[in-house]
């Protein structure tokens, strides 16, 4: 909706904070969700110029975040959202190297339902009498 502004977090918290703690997050360039840092993958444009990704996101660079599920980097490769965030171009070989490394990111999980549905057997008792029934007299 364009007509919703961003929503303020609600600042009044009560006294005793439970635990100081503080889990950094960051937005996922692909679904544009907020998850916790670790969560996430790093993709880092390095002062050389390259992007890569960034498994232990201790590098230098421009960094963009995304999550480890393939939906969200085909979004970021290529709708440029990754581009965007990182002011850079992709070069064909990073480019490379990030789809290299899609690859190995588990294939979206489906949904249970769909397994289970699959094993059971297709059975109609309206189809037995169609097929045999042209053989006869
Ligand atoms: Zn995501």
């Amino acid at each position: 909706m364009p007509g919703d502004g961003p929503k303020a977090a609600p600042t009044r918290k009560p006294r005793r904070p439970p635990r100081p703690r503080h889990v950094p997050q960051r937005t996922c360039v692909g679904c544009r969700q907020n998850r916790p840092k670790r969560e996430l993958v790093r993709v880092v444009r390095t002062p050389e110029g390259h992007v890569e990704v960034d498994p232990t996101g201790k590098k230098s660079g421009r960094g963009a975040y995304l999550c480890a599920r393939r939906s969200c980097w085909d979004l970021g490769l290529n709708k440029g959202h990754l581009e965007h965030v990182l002011k850079t171009t992709i070069s064909p070989e990073d480019r490379a190297g990030l789809e290299a490394f899609v690859a190995t990111l588990p294939a979206e999980p489906e949904p249970p339902a769909a397994r289970a549905g699959t094993r059971r057997p297709k059975v109609s008792a309206k189809s037995a009498g169609e097929g045999s029934g042209a053989s006869g007299a």
